[in-house]
C-alpha cells in the first residue's frame, strides 16, 4: 500500500486529514453570493480548479471542462482525463512542486464556503444490497422464516428513486406527511411521518454511458467516484405502500449526500472482496477481482441544544453486492446508464447491533429504544442532526468524504395550506 503523498499545501500532510493529496475529490463550492465554482479539497482549503483552468494552469483534452459549477463534463470527457486531473493536479500540489507560488492564490479556506451539490444528477437509482439490513428488515416485516426474498442471493434488489429529491449535506429535511395504515383493521390516515428514519448508505456516481448490458468488470471502470449517502426513510409510510412495487412515497422527500466525490482512483488502495456468496452467482454477475472498499463508517446524532452519539458504526465491506455487481445488474435488460446516475448502496448494517445502519434497526421496530446523550429514540425527533462519515484509512494517511448531514424540521402544520 502506498502512503502519504506529501504536499506543500497546510494541514495536507497530517496522518487525519481527510484530504490529503492521495484523495483530491471533487466538489463545488461558492464563496459569498459568487456563482458556484468546481474545487477540490486538500489539507484545511479547496483548491479552485475553475480558476487554475481559466488562467491556463489545468488544461485538460477537450477542454474547458471546468467552466460550469458540475463536475458532469470531466466525467463524459473519460477515464483518460480522470487520470490526466489526478496527474497534473498532483504535480502542482506536490511538495517539491516548482508552481506552488503560481497555485497559492487558487486556494481557498473551506471554512470560507458554501458547498454544493457537485454534479447534476441524471437519474437515481437505489439497491438492498446489505445482508444485515435484509435480514433484520425482512425479519421484523415478514418473521425470521421468510426474512430474505427467494431473489435476494442472486440479485441486487433496486428501486427507481427520484434524481429530484437528491440534496447536498447541511441541507434541511422537513419531515413529510403521508397515508399510514391506521391499527389493526382501522382505515389508513393521512398524518406526518412518526417513524421517519434514516439509511447508511454509500453512493456510486456514474461517469460514463452504457447502451446494452455491461460486464461486472466494464461497469466498474464506468464509475467515477463515490459519495456518502443518507436515504432518508419514512417507515410507516413505506410499510403501508411497499408491496407490491417497493418503496415509493416513502423515499421521495430527500435523499442527501456529502459534498465531495471521491474518486475511485482514490479509493484503490482500499479494495477488498465481497464476502463469500451464500450461493453461486450467475457468471454474468460473478466479480472478476476485489470490488468492494474497506471504508469505516459511521451515523452521529445530535439532538437540538444536545450533545452528539455516535450511534452506529460499520464498513462498506459489510455489504453482500458491490456497486459495480450493481450497475452491471442495472443495465442487464438494457437499461442505458447516463454520466451523473447516482447508484445508492443499500443500508449498510454490520452483524453486531451497534452497526446497524437505520434506526429501525438499531430500535428493532421502535420495540427496543436505544439510548443517546441525554435520552432516547427509536426513530428521529424533530430537529435532529443526522450526521454520517466514512473514512479509509491508508499508511499514514486517511481518506474522507466530508459529512453527509441533514436536520429534521417540524412537518407542516397543514401541507396544502397556500399562502
Ligand atoms: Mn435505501
Amino acid at each position: 500500500m502506498t502512503g502519504l503523498i506529501a504536499s506543500w499545501v497546510d494541514g495536507a500532510n497530517d496522518p487525519a486529514c481527510p484530504f490529503p493529496l492521495n484523495n483530491l475529490p471533487c466538489g463545488v463550492f461558492s464563496l459569498g453570493g459568487d456563482d458556484p465554482r468546481c474545487g477540490v479539497a486538500i489539507g484545511r482549503s479547496v483548491l479552485d480548479v475553475s480558476g487554475l483552468e481559466e488562467a491556463g494552469l489545468l488544461v485538460l483534452e477537450g477542454g474547458p471542462l471546468l467552466d460550469v459549477p458540475f463536475w458532469n463534463d470531466v466525467m463524459e470527457a473519460g477515464p483518460a482525463v480522470w487520470s490526466d486531473l489526478r496527474a497534473r493536479l498532483a504535480g502542482l500540489l506536490a511538495a517539491d512542486s516548482a508552481e506552488q507560488s503560481a497555485v497559492e492564490p487558487f486556494l481557498i479556506p473551506l471554512a470560507d464556503l458554501v458547498l454544493h451539490l457537485p454534479f447534476l444528477v441524471s437519474e437515481y437509482t437505489d439497491f438492498y444490497a446489505g445482508r444485515h439490513h435484509a435480514a433484520n428488515v425482512g425479519t421484523m416485516f415478514r418473521g425470521a422464516e421468510n426474512a430474505l426474498p427467494p431473489n435476494w442471493l442472486h440479485i441486487p434488489i433496486g428501486y427507481n428513486g427520484r434524481a429530484s429529491s437528491v440534496v447536498v449535506s447541511g441541507t434541511d429535511v422537513r419531515r413529510p406527511w403521508g397515508q399510514v395504515k391506521g391499527p389493526d383493521d382501522a382505515a389508513p390516515r393521512f398524518a406526518p411521518s412518526a417513524r421517519f428514519d434514516i439509511e447508511l448508505e454509500m453512493g456510486a456516481v456514474v461517469g460514463q454511458p452504457s447502451d446494452g448490458p455491461v460486464t461486472v468488470a466494464e461497469a466498474d471502470a464506468m464509475i467515477f467516484g463515490y459519495v456518502l449517502l443518507n436515504d432518508w426513510s419514512a417507515r410507516d409510510i413505506q410499510a403501508w405502500e411497499y408491496q407490491p412495487l417497493g418503496p415509493f412515497q416513502a423515499k421521495a422527500t430527500a435523499t442527501t449526500i456529502s459534498p465531495w466525490i471521491v474518486m475511485r482512483a482514490a479509493l484503490e488502495p482500499f479494495r477488498v472482496p465481497t464476502p463469500p456468496r451464500e450461493v453461486p452467482l450467475l457468471p454474468h454477475l460473478a466479480e472478476p477481482g476485489p470490488m468492494l472498499y474497506d471504508i469505516a463508517l459511521e451515523v452521529a446524532l445530535v439532538p437540538e441544544g444536545g450533545r452528539e452519539t455516535v450511534i452506529a458504526r460499520t464498513n462498506w465491506r459489510e455489504m453482500y453486492y458491490s456497486p459495480a455487481q450493481q450497475l452491471a445488474h442495472h443495465t442487464t435488460c438494457g437499461c442505458p446508464m447516463n454520466v451523473g446516475d447516482l447508484l445508492g448502496s443499500g443500508t449498510i448494517s454490520g452483524p453486531t447491533r451497534d452497526s446497524r445502519g437505520s434506526l429501525l434497526e438499531l430500535s428493532w421496530g421502535g420495540k427496543e429504544p436505544f439510548v443517546i446523550s441525554g435520552g432516547t429514540r427509536s426513530f428521529i425527533q424533530d430537529n435532529d442532526t443526522i450526521t454520517l462519515r466514512g473514512q479509509a484509512l491508508g499508511d499514514g494517511y486517511t481518506v474522507g468524504f466530508g459529512d453527509c448531514r441533514g436536520k429534521v424540521i417540524p412537518a407542516l402544520a397543514d401541507p396544502y395550506k397556500r399562502t
